[in-house]
């Protein structure tokens, strides 16, 4: 596969080839992963590989993830879930606070 290519081929290959690998890394330490772990996987295998790995299997958590407690008595709730586990309330219709 690398035949016919030249040096000079080569190192843009391997230029490219580590800088998707740092890339991962980067990736890797944005979610509070190692990077150095990520690096070398990506450079072992394959940076698309990597890039691959490194976003499918990111850590589902966050405040993006949370959705806002039950207006009316404050209990934290589950995504998707359509009454509050405290009080029952529908969280899909508009809540007014002011309503009974
Ligand atoms: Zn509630």
């Amino acid at each position: 596969m690398l035949e016919g290519m030249t040096s000079d081929e080569l190192w843009t290959l391997s230029a490219f080839w580590a800088l998707f690998a740092g890339f991962v890394a980067m990736i890797a330490r944005s979610q509070g992963r190692s990077p150095v772990t990520w690096f070398m996987l990506s450079l072992v295998l394959s940076p698309l590989f990597g890039f691959l790995a490194v976003v499918l299997t990111a850590p589902r958590k966050g405040p993006a993830m949370t959705p806002p407690p039950c207006p009316r008595c404050g209990v934290e709730r589950v995504s998707g879930q359509r009454h509050c586990p405290g009080c029952g309330l529908d969280l899909w219709a508009d809540y007014d606070a002011r309503r009974p």
